[in-house]
């Protein structure tokens, strides 16, 4: 059966890699980009073509406040698949992927309500799943980092949450899945969708590429902010909106704190997500498009805030130099929860994989689970 993948960023690398354990398929992956890489050292600042190459691969899983419901299955699914899925790449491949296994710890404010974290603390419990509630005293021992003023009151910890480096991943996901007879054709734009008659067939049986047609059994859209036109020409309008995020990455000679114990460390939606050797990731911004335009003006002074945030939580950054900066788009399905994980509507054999806002490298893993059974079950 002819599988045919639009997008390669992180939901795509990872759908194509799980369905290439499945017999009988026949995968092609196609991207209008070329394949994915790291950025150029020397540049300062860039804009990310995919959402993918902006992101932070903070894992909000048994952080997030998503308790029950399709939202925390994904969740937990995807937090599951990682713990397996990390050491297949690495086997496959032969390099581990960068991943920060000490945990992410969100700062606790005066106005905390302790109450719901306490409660969550109990629900993760009753699920397998650890989180801890830190008085201000634990934190400064466990991390003198944080600034000891008295608008930062305390932190919940949570130990099995991961961080992992998005670029890394899905270069690692394409390399395995290559290994395992997958076929990429990066350059290549999918342009549209050839139904058999339209009016009549609810079925896709070949696309339009810019390197001509390619016949297929199966389409699953993965393609972000690309999705929308696709799924526009099938007459299933998927209305998917761009959120840009702005980040930067610090270096310091020294790491903060504890140079053994170096979690995630996030609060009011800032991250700082150390990377080793004093470099530190932070962002990102939530950047809408105005009512009236698709188009996101680039505001400096919003990455400034968030860096200035930073500082406030961890005063030693101030000394930093700024490596790097970017922005990126993030996916965001308009008017329906994020992500979009099901068939598009009226049709048998395309499957959307996309919309997935924020958490897409949290929930690639789980997205790609969910893409493998529908197709199995109708093998
Ligand atoms: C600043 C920032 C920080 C973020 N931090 C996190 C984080 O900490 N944790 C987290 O889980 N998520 C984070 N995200 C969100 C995450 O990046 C996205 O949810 C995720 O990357 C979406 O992946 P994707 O594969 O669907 O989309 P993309 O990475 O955008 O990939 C889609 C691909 O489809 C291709 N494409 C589009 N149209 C076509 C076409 N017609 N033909 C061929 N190819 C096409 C594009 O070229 C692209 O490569 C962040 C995002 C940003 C911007």
């Amino acid at each position: 059966m002819k599988v045919a993948i639009a997008g390669c960023g992180v939901v795509g690398a990872t759908i194509a890699y799980e369905l290439s354990q499945v017999p009988g398929l026949n995968i092609t992956v196609l991207d209008q980009l070329p394949p994915p890489k790291f950025p150029d050292v020397a540049v300062t600042q860039f804009v990310s073509p995919s959402s993918t190459g902006a992101a932070l691969g903070v894992l909000m899983g048994v952080i997030s406040h998503k308790a029950k419901g399709k939202a925390w299955k994904l969740r937990q699914a995807s937090l599951q698949r990682y713990e397996t899925l990390l050491p297949e790449l690495t086997s496959i491949i032969g390099r581990s992927i960068p991943c920060n296994r000490q945990g992410i710890l969100s700062l606790c404010f005066p106005s905390e309500n302790l109450d719901k974290w306490e409660s969550l603390v109990e629900i993760r419990r009753h699920q397998g799943w650890n989180l801890e509630i830190w008085d201000s005293h634990q934190l400064q021992t466990r991390c003198p980092q944080i600034s000891n003023n008295t608008s930062i009151t305390g932190a919940i910890y949570s130990p099995q949450d991961r961080q992992i480096n998005p670029t890394a991943l899905t270069i690692a996901l394409v390399e395995a899945a290559k290994h395992k007879g997958v076929e990429f054709k990066f350059g290549v734009e999918v342009l549209g969708v050839v139904s058999p008659s339209p009016e009549i067939s609810q079925s896709c049986n070949a696309i339009e590429t810019s390197a001509g047609r390619i016949a297929v059994d199966y389409l699953i859209i993965a393609a972000g902010l690309g999705s929308s036109p696709l799924t526009a020409q099938l007459n299933q309008f998927v209305d998917i909106r761009p959120v840009l995020g702005q980040a930067l990455q610090l270096r310091l000679t020294n790491p903060l704190g504890n140079p053994e114990f170096q979690p995630v460390i996030t609060g009011n939606d800032v991250n700082i997500v150390p990377l080793g050797n004093g470099d530190y990731w932070v962002g990102a911004t939530v950047e809408f498009p105005p009512e009236s335009s698709k188009e996101i003006p680039s505001q400096p002074e919003l990455l400034q805030t968030v860096l200035e945030q930073a500082i406030a939580f961890c005063p030693a950054l101030a000394t930093a130099t700024t490596i790097h900066s970017w922005s990126g788009l993030r996916p965001r399905p308009q008017s329906r929860p994020a992500p979009i994980i099901d068939r598009l509507p009226g049709f048998t054999n395309v499957l959307l994989a996309t919309g997935h806002y924020r958490n897409g490298v949290l929930l690639a893993p789980a997205t790609a689970i969910a893409i493998r059974e529908m197709i199995i079950s109708n093998q």
